[in-house]
């Protein structure tokens, strides 16, 4: 479904992404791992062009996203990204979250972009909450609406970063939860995190970066047991 080639970006002097090959098949789950500063976010951002890559491509349905002349925001709406902060709509309830987007971009009509949003918030269980204020959620609770809203716009691809990294303990597993479920149902996912269980049990592929390059994938058993690099080996140490 995805397939990155020779993909580089620069911030000035600092070249943060050096060249990254990867891929993903319809309906796997690819969990991107590495330390703070080793371009993940970066990486998951020229896949959905928030960020516009130096050189390289981003294949997606067959076309260059890293192309101009590509029909990027066609595309893009058919991938759905889910951030650390939830950055929902803060003046709207739960329901008007999930059918903005959905209506704004002439998906479907009000009353179909309802149905569906009901849909999505019971599937990450706020059936209760439709009419609430965003704002009186709490982070797990806005973390799932999030997820919703992203599933409103029907897409083929879910991008996470770091989806849990902002919650407290406790709740992380809430949302973990509704990611479980996702990739059970087929979604193709990549997935940049540090719940190292999520990585190991959930996914079909984990991705090692170090320094702006994939220093090491593959099967998440074979990794999380037997690295093969030094430092994907002195990574996982720390979570093992
Ligand atoms: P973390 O685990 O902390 O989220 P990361 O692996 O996601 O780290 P990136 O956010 O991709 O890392 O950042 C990689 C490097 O690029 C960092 O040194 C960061 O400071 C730098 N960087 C990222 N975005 C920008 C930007 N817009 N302008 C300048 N530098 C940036
Ligand atoms: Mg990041």
């Amino acid at each position: 479904l995805v397939r990155v080639e020779g993909l580089r970006k620069s911030f000035g002097s600092l070249e943060v992404l050096k060249g990254i090959n990867f891929e993903v098949n319809r309906g796997e789950v690819v969990t991107i791992i590495g330390a703070s500063g080793s371009g993940k976010s970066t990486l998951l951002r020229c896949i959905n062009l928030l960020e516009t890559p130096d050189s390289g491509h981003v294949w997606f349905h067959g076309e260059d996203l890293a192309n101009s002349r590509a029909n990027v925001n066609k595309l893009r709406e058919s991938i759905g990204m889910v951030f650390q902060t939830f950055n929902l709509f803060n003046n709207k309830n739960v329901l008007d979250n999930c059918t903005l987007a959905p209506v704004m971009l002439h998906k479907c009509d009000k009353a179909e972009a309802e149905r569906r949003a009901r849909e999505n918030l019971a599937a990450v269980g706020l059936a209760d909450f439709v009419d609430a204020p965003s704002t009186s959620l709490s982070g797990g609770q806005k973390q799932r609406v999030a997820i919703a809203r992203a599933l409103c716009m029907q897409p083929d691809l879910m991008l996470f970063d770091e989806p849990t990294s902002a919650l407290d303990p406790e709740i992380v597993g809430e949302v973990l939860n509704v990611m479980r479920d996702l990739a059970s149902g087929g979604m193709t996912m990549v997935v940049v995190t540090h719940e190292m269980d999520f990585a190991k049990n959930v996914s079909d592929k984990v991705v090692f970066m170090d320094k702006g390059v994939i220093a090491e994938e593959g099967d998440p058993k074979q990794l999380f047991t037997n690295p093969r690099q030094p430092r994907a080996r002195a990574f996982l140490s720390r979570y093992l």
